[in-house]
């Protein structure tokens, strides 16, 4: 189940796939949501508006006309490859479909043909409409095609689905042939491409608080853990085991240990039962600094690539 996205994610999505988005009205509140449920989300449906005009075109799909009120669709992609917002909510764009096309994009698999209008498209499917006559000659723009493109990547990529998930208004109901100058099979290729290419976009992630604060723990128990080691394997230095005068004298040395000897060997029992039960729960065999460190720099790296 996917239930849709907040308008404010919705936005956010596709402005971090680098579209220029533009917002019309209220667009978050402007539906169809009074004729029926919207949601739960199984893909992305793409049309041609068979319009002339930027300005014209998206007013059109924000108003409708007569027989059909507005939104026509929740995003316009024009010919310089904005998506200008319109509506979100229930949109007229998808009308009747074929329940078993509905079938196998929710399975993500190839599309059976739309021959029956029985299921309710307008209920789960983001509607993007194309600014373009449709007759075949009309161009589609490259920056046109490369934001439908990222919108449908976008989607798709935050809904958890495969290129197969964004179809054609022609692969859902039958009679319709939107879009059309186009396939929807290599619109799908450019799609799966760029999902391939940029699986998720956390690179650019900021550390949290939490994050930050694991990764200060975790040096901090490294850095016990070598000077136990060190303790352990050669003279050195050592914790202070005095509580009396640890807070001022955090180490002392090894000869001065040796004053108090039944207290350092106290403290070394511990200690090396502390570094085995934690060199234990790291699972490595011997203790080492070197893999020690090379445990940490593993775990630190797994963690922020998580
Ligand atoms: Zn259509
Ligand atoms: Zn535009």
């Amino acid at each position: 189940m996917a239930p849709p996205l907040s308008p404010d994610r919705f936005l956010t999505i596709l402005r971090a796939e680098g579209l220029t988005v533009i917002e019309h009205g209220d667009w978050r509140n402007h539906n169809r949501n009074h004729k029926g449920p919207w949601g739960p989300m199984h893909g992305v449906m793409i049309h041609h508006t068979v319009t002339r005009g930027h300005d014209y075109t998206v007013d059109i799909c924000r108003r409708g006309y007569g027989s059909l009120p507005g939104p026509l669709c929740h995003g316009v992609i024009c010919k310089q490859g904005h998506v200008h917002l319109v509506g979100y909510g229930r949109a007229n764009h998808a009308g009747l479909g074929d329940d078993d096309v509905l079938r196998a994009v929710i399975a993500e698999q190839d599309l059976p043909p739309d021959n029956e209008a029985n299921t309710d498209g307008n209920r789960h499917f983001y509607g993007f409409e194309c600014e373009n006559l449709g007759d075949g000659e009309d161009p589609w723009p490259p920056e046109q095609l490369l934001a439908i493109e990222k919108v449908g990547a976008a989607l798709a990529r935050e809904h958890g689905w495969t290129e197969r998930s964004v179809i054609g208004h022609l692969e859902w109901q039958p009679g319709k042939v939107d879009p059309r100058g186009f396939t929807m099979a290599s619109m799908r290729s450019r799609i799966a491409a760029r999902l391939d290419d940029n699986p998720q976009q956390e690179d650019d992630m900021p550390l949290t608080t939490e994050d930050k604060a694991w990764i200060s723990g975790e040096i901090r128990d490294a850095i016990k853990e070598l000077v136990a080691v060190e303790v352990l394997t050669k003279d050195g230095i050592i914790d202070n085991p005095n509580p009396d005068t640890a807070d001022t004298n955090a180490y002392i040395s090894m000869e001065t240990s040796l004053r108090n000897i039944e207290i350092v060997a106290r403290r070394a029992d511990k200690t090396s039962a502390d570094v085995k039960a934690k060199v234990d729960s790291l699972s490595v065999g011997s203790v080492s600094p070197d893999a020690l460190a090379e445990i940490l720099a593993d775990k630190l790296a797994a963690r922020l690539s998580s």
